[in-house]
């Protein structure tokens, strides 16, 4: 049993960790956004082991000091970070949470919580990816790889590549932390790609579904009924391999000092509302039709990818594709798609 901080226990991501951790047998301390958040999750949880810290905003200087006086953490899994595009100013509404909330956590942990061995971070691929390389069918993407890009291209760019340049400097201002300062403690980083699969945090609205999962919720109402919206980056995982490869990544003293590039394989928009009519034919007069044109693979193809540290290390067997479908899809229509 371990006892691990847990940032933005309310997310996506989050809330599939927390459930795995729980069902370990860890004991686990959440920072949330508000006592709303939290009286939420504790109701999913009555029975655990589990607490609450309200964090409202993990920019601010000094946000995670309070919570890591807990006595006795062991572990901290970092996910909090925006992932959304409703937003007007990328440093203050992106950069600076992703960036300074990465190493307010990590000074927080050296100068209070040093009984801290393991921190494991959410990276993403996005701090792997390169424009160049997307365009390459020839690339092979791993944990060597950087995405190049710099501070000034996430306040001048697009939206994605801000947000892009969010996870990447977060990440390394992780790896530069544990390289510059020598804490107690040492770093894992997980780079998912897209991360589909069934919501278990509470949803006010289906407005409010988790960036990666949108996708579904178009498909299911209807809005890529005449043509197939593009698939963007062709990689994916599952949340409950991604929840998995955070806990193993915690767990296993080996994981230390590693980044994990977490994939199940590529998919493309029509192979997902392929799925989505062989498994829920109630859906049919909301889905594509079979020759509706667009969401396939670039006609020159898509850059391939080794996922073997994660596969090895880890130990995780990547949930198919038609699985998570088909899992999301059930979630989102008990929630009301
Ligand atoms: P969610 O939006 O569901 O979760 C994001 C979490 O971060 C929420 O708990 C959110 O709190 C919290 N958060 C965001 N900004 C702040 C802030 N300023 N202060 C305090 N808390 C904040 O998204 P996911 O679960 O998908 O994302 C979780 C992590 O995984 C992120 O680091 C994301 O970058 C990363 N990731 C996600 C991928 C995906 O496809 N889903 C792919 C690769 C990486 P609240 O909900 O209260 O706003």
């Amino acid at each position: 049993m371990t006892k691990v901080l847990l940032t933005g226990g309310s997310g996506f991501i989050a809330a599939h960790v927390l459930e795995l951790l729980l069902q370990r047998g860890h004991e686990v301390v959440t920072t949330v956004r508000s006592e709303e958040k939290a009286s939420k999750i504790r109701s999913a949880h009555p029975k655990a082991k589990l607490s609450f810290v309200i964090v409202p905003d993990i920019a601010q200087p000094n946000a995670f000091d309070e919570v890591m006086k807990t006595p006795g953490l062991e572990a901290v899994i970092h996910t909090a970070s925006p992932f959304h595009f409703n937003w007007t100013d990328p440093k203050t509404e992106l950069l600076d949470p992703a960036i300074l909330g990465t190493t307010s956590v990590l000074k927080a942990i050296k100068q209070y919580a040093p009984s801290v061995k393991r921190v494991v971070i959410t990276s993403s691929f996005a701090s792997i990816l390169s424009d160049a390389g997307l365009q390459d069918p020839k690339k092979v993407f791993s944990e060597a790889d950087w995405n190049p890009s710099t501070y000034e291209d996430g306040l001048k760019e697009s939206k994605p590549t801000s947000y892009r340049v969010s996870k990447t400097l977060a990440e390394r201002a992780g790896w530069d932390f544990v390289k510059d300062e020598q804490p107690n403690f040492d770093l894992a980083t997980i780079c998912p790609p897209l991360v589909f699969g069934p919501v278990v945090h509470h949803l006010n609205s289906l407005q409010a579904i988790n960036t990666s999962n949108a996708r579904f919720v178009d498909v299911m109402q209807g809005k890529m009924r005449d043509e197939i919206a593009p698939s963007g980056v062709h990689f994916w995982v599952d949340v409950r391999d991604v929840a998995l490869a955070h806990v193993q990544a915690m767990e296993k003293p080996e994981a230390g000092g590693k980044r994990f590039f977490v994939l199940a394989g590529k998919f493309s928009n029509r192979e997902l509302v392929a799925a989505v009519r062989k498994n829920f034919p109630e859906l049919k007069d909301k889905l594509p039709a079979e020759e509706a044109k667009g969401g396939d693979y670039p006609e020159a193809g898509f850059p391939g990818y080794d996922n073997s540290q994660a596969t090895n290390v880890l130990g995780i067997k990547w949930i198919p594709l038609e699985k998570s479908v088909t899992d999301t899809v059930k979630s989102l229509q008990a929630v009301g798609a």
